[in-house]
């Protein structure tokens, strides 16, 4: 796999291409393009641009955050606790964490669904498959407050809404509180998702004329490495359109 994407690259550089590595901190809109500019002031200048700057995952600001055993994503790392009778943990109430418990609960002995409000803001489809599997307990009005383990997770410390607090054993724990669209650095008016994520038409171009997105950072209903690549080719291509349309 990796030589595909070092073939690829070469070919990319063979036909003219240029790659740096750095961070921008502002991508703004010029009279006839867009100007990024990153941390050292170095200044890029382009007539059209593509945004794939990913999405972060939020976090639970509790003592020990950062133990191994905390995951986003439970197609990608749920698999890790197959076989393992494991005890896992889901925190959220929408609808991805619905999914994450669902499909928890093919692979782990125990799914426990932590909510911090008093009911599932989910469709009433999946509270009705939650309510069906024996292997998931719904916790409402419980709110994680820090984990437990030096290395590896081993549990984690909930306070009840009358305050009460206690430590339960868990293998590992699955956060579905939501992502930030990584868009920081965009200086410019674009529609976005209430989430933030960047909308995009038919050919991935922003509601800025020129501006593209690809990946994560753009409304999808697929958040995945497949999805994104494809969205970088096609991306690419409208926006190669976009210049030569530009130029003629
Ligand atoms: C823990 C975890 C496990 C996953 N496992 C799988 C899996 O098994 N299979 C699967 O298909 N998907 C998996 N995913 C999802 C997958 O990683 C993403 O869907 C995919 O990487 C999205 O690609 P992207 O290019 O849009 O964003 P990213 O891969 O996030 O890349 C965005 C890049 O932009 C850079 N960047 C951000 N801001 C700036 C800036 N201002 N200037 C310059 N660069 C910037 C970032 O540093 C990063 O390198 C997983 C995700 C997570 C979090």
């Amino acid at each position: 796999m990796a030589q595909f994407g070092t073939m690829a690259f070469q070919q990319a550089q063979s036909e003219g291409a240029y790659f740096t590595m750095t961070r921008i901190e502002s991508l703004r809109s010029t009279d006839d393009g867009f100007k990024g500019i990153d941390a050292n002031g170095q200044e890029y200048i382009a007539q059209s641009a593509i945004v794939a700057t990913g999405r972060t995952p939020k976090i639970l600001e509790v003592p020990n955050a950062h133990v191994k055993g905390v995951h986003f994503c439970s197609i990608c790392d749920g698999p890790l606790y197959r076989g393992k009778s494991a005890a896992l943990a889901v925190v959220g109430s929408d609808n991805a964490a619905a999914q994450h418990a669902l499909s928890l609960s093919r692979i782990a002995a125990k799914v426990m669904l932590i909510c911090r409000s008093d009911s599932l803001q989910m469709d009433a489809a999946h509270i009705n498959q939650i309510e069906q599997q024996h292997n998931i307990d719904v916790h409402l009005n419980t709110e994680v407050i820090g984990y437990k383990g030096l290395d590896l997770i081993e549990g984690m410390v909930v306070k009840s809404q009358e305050g009460t607090e206690k430590e339960i054993s868990i293998d590992g724990l699955f956060l579905a509180i939501g992502w930030r669209p990584n868009t920081n650095m965009l200086d410019m008016q674009i529609e976005t998702t209430s989430e933030g994520y960047l909308k995009t038409n038919e050919k991935l171009m922003t509601s800025f004329s020129g501006l593209f997105a690809a990946g994560d950072v753009r409304d999808t209903d697929m958040w995945q490495v497949l999805t994104a690549c494809a969205d970088g080719a096609r991306a690419a291509k409208y926006a190669a359109e976009f210049v030569k349309k530009t130029n003629t």
